[in-house]
């Protein structure tokens, strides 16, 4: 068994004694590789530099407890990874030391159907565990485009996006509470009350947003309690087109703001991103050349809601002059959301030329308001980027209703970039985190903020977040300092050393 110099034989030795299975403790290269990196840009020249020392594979809350108290008293970096498909680099190891993989700890461990809920490990994935609950009639819908491969670990790691989030809540309002292994090893519960089952309370701090979206730099969860909701009995989705954005724009808010309690999302696509879809995508359905933008609207519930509901989304959807797109490709489109990702892994150079690529997305949250002056300001960025550099390429714009049940204020707006990672070298990957960092600066300037569910963990991203946090930004380093005395919950994300820097070394 070889592992690197910086950890040593002695520590494998104890997390073999910890995990006592084979195949628990991981030290191989490929193993190793394989969980440096994360499906968005990397920098693959320098993929050495990402890898963990060791890996381990935990079953029980217990185990996870020892792993980080290990951790903790020869501190070492200890990193949290679920699907990893996170798209921030949240996952990715920047210093090295142990990297904690919780598939294993995939359980169903009750499904409670009078009080509707379901507790899990966090290594399960939504899709699985609704397999699990469709004899029950009931689902947890938790419902990212990355569905089947995201896990409920991650979910909560990043404080995700449903696109189902305007009808029953995103990943916070539908995990109920969890149980996390905090950075000096201790295991706590975390909750909207005092019960696991408990969705509100009054009592004492409301701890649970703070241990949401943290990125593993606060903890690991080693078990989830989630909300079950009746599944949905129809569904009904419509797109609209449109021959220019801005009444797409005005039409996604009346949609938006229409009142119907079934509503799950309202998306819109600008003209790059039609454009984009029109050139590359294999699975784009030809749409006419008038097509310069699209609204997506999509229901969910019982029969006798979505019906009626149906003819007031139609009405709307119409009333600006946008065109409804027939029932097949509406319905056929909508079915396909957790699949079209898989799809943009080519672009062009700037001749025109098809070179494979991969995926950059930004994903701000921004005011409704401010929508088409960001949007014009990220183009401009993107276009003065491809011109200079030849990794790029602008796979235009999207946007999506962000707020849960009230779906008409900030909405989620995400520019999508091709990046050319063969060609990747430090000159380039550089370049790339100074374009990240100028389409985060724009959202901060309009009053948004830079990242409404993947996370500010990236290069560029990261060094923006003492900006976007102001004055509260001195409380969240003396949480991470109180938390975690010793820095080794994935360290090097989000600015946080800053918060043992100045006087406050461990
Ligand atoms: C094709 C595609 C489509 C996507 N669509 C969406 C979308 O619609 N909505 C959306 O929100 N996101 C989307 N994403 C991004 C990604 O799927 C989400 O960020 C997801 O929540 C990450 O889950 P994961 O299990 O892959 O976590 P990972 O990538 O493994 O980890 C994410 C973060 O959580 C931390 N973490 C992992 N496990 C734990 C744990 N047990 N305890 C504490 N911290 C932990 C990690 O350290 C890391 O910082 C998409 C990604 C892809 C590739």
């Amino acid at each position: 068994m070889t592992v690197t110099a910086s950890l040593g034989n002695e520590v494998v030795d104890r997390l073999n004694e910890i995990l006592d299975e084979p195949g628990a403790v991981l030290t191989s290269r490929s193993s190793r590789f394989n969980r440096a990196r994360v499906p968005a840009p990397f920098p693959v020249h320098r993929w050495e530099e990402f890898l963990p020392d060791v890996v381990v594979l935990p079953r029980t809350t217990e185990q996870v407890s020892r792993i980080v108290k290990l951790a903790n008293e020869l501190k070492v970096p200890i990193v949290p990874r679920a699907g990893g498909t996170g798209l921030a680099d949240g996952a990715v190891p920047m210093r090295g030391g142990i990297l904690v993989d919780v598939k294993r700890m995939d359980q169903v461990k009750e499904i409670d159907l009078v009080n509707n809920t379901v507790t899990v490990g966090p290594g399960i994935n939504m899709q699985t565990l609704n397999r699990h609950l469709r004899p029950h009639g009931v689902i947890y819908p938790d419902d990212p485009a990355s569905y089947a491969c995201a896990l409920v670990g991650g979910r909560i790691g990043t404080s995700g996006l449903s696109l189902l989030g305007a009808r029953y809540g995103h990943t916070r309002d539908l995990v109920i509470s969890f149980e996390m292994v905090l950075p000096t090893g201790e295991v706590i519960e975390v909750g909207d009350g005092g019960g696991r089952k408990v969705r509100k309370s009054s009592t004492g701090y409301q701890l649970k947003h703070l241990f949401m979206g943290h990125q593993g730099t606060l903890g690991i969860v080693t078990e989830a309690t989630l909300e079950l909701v009746p599944r949905a009995e129809t569904e009904f989705a419509a797109f609209f087109l449109f021959e220019d954005y801005d009444t797409a724009y005005r039409t996604f808010s009346k949609l938006a703001k229409s009142g119907l309690a079934t509503l799950a999302g309202v998306m819109l696509f600008d003209p790059e991103k039609v454009d984009y879809l029109r050139r590359d995508d294999e699975a784009y359905i030809v749409q006419p050349a008038w097509v310069k933008a699209v609204c997506a609207v999509s229901l969910l519930g019982t029969r006798v809601e979505v019906e009626p509901a149906r003819d007031v989304v139609m009405k709307l959807g119409r009333s600006l002059g946008g065109r409804y797109i027939g029932d097949e490709i509406a319905s056929g489109d909508w079915a396909a959301r957790h699949d079209r990702y898989a799809n943009p892994l080519h672009g062009r150079d700037k001749n025109g030329k098809v070179i494979p690529m991969s995926w950059h997305c930004e994903d701000a949250a921004i005011p409704y308001s401010e929508v088409p002056e960001v949007l014009r300001k990220w183009h401009a960025i993107a276009r003065r980027y491809c011109e200079q550099y030849e990794i790029f390429d602008d796979w235009g714009a999207f946007a999506y209703t962000n707020a849960a049940h009230k779906p008409w204020g900030d909405i989620l707006l995400e520019i999508d970039m091709g990046l050319w990672e063969d060609r990747m070298d430090e000159y380039s990957w550089q370049a790339f985190v100074s374009l990240k960092k100028e389409i985060a600066q724009v959202a901060i300037d309009h009053g948004g903020s830079m990242s409404s569910c993947h996370g500010a963990t990236r290069a560029g991203d990261a060094e923006l977040v003492p900006t976007e946090m102001g004055a509260s930004w001195e409380v969240m380093k003396a949480i991470k300092r109180a938390l975690d005395p010793h820095n080794i919950m994935n360290p090097g994300k989000q600015s946080l050393d800053e918060a043992y820097s100045d006087g406050h070394r461990s």
